[in-house]
């Protein structure tokens, strides 16, 4: 089933100028990419994003990290999106993350690994409509 995932390549990327890559391994991977924006989170606003993890030890570096610097949202598209964006990203820390995958190739730490993917596509709808509004999808 075609479904949508959000993305965020996150400040840490942009800054090491990793956007061309990682959006040209996107559409190689045969994403339609249906939203594209580059923004600049309040810290507010990153602690809305990831309100899911406001109880652990790390929601205030990684909301400090998510609002330090231009990031970029990306609606995609593509049978099984979720998943397979997942696998595109690898695991959430890059030393533990499969080689080829792109938390491997570009991310730093666990906190700093590049990139960002939804969960489930129940998280994915919750998500792109934190970025979008209904007519903008
Ligand atoms: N994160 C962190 N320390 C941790 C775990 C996660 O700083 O021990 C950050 C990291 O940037 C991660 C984000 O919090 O991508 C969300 O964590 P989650 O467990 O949802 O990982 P993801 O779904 O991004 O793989
Ligand atoms: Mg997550």
């Amino acid at each position: 089933m075609v479904e949508k995932t959000l993305a965020i390549i996150k400040p840490d990327a942009i800054k090491k100028k990793h956007v061309g890559k990682i959006m040209q391994r996107i559409e190689d991977e045969g994403f339609k990419i249906s939203g594209l924006r580059m923004l600049h989170l309040t810290k507010e606003e990153a602690k809305g994003f990831y309100i899911i993890h406001k109880e652990k030890n790390f929601y205030e570096s990684l909301t400090d990290f998510m609002s330090s610097g231009e990031i970029v949202i990306m609606v995609l598209e593509r049978e099984e999106a979720v998943s397979h964006w997942r696998r595109v990203m690898g695991a959430t820390d890059p030393a533990l993350a499969a080689p080829g995958t792109l938390r491997q190739m570009f991310g730093f730490s666990i906190e700093r690994n590049a990139v960002h993917g939804s969960d489930s596509p129940t998280t994915a709808e919750w998500e792109i409509n934190y970025f979008y509004k209904e007519e903008e999808q």
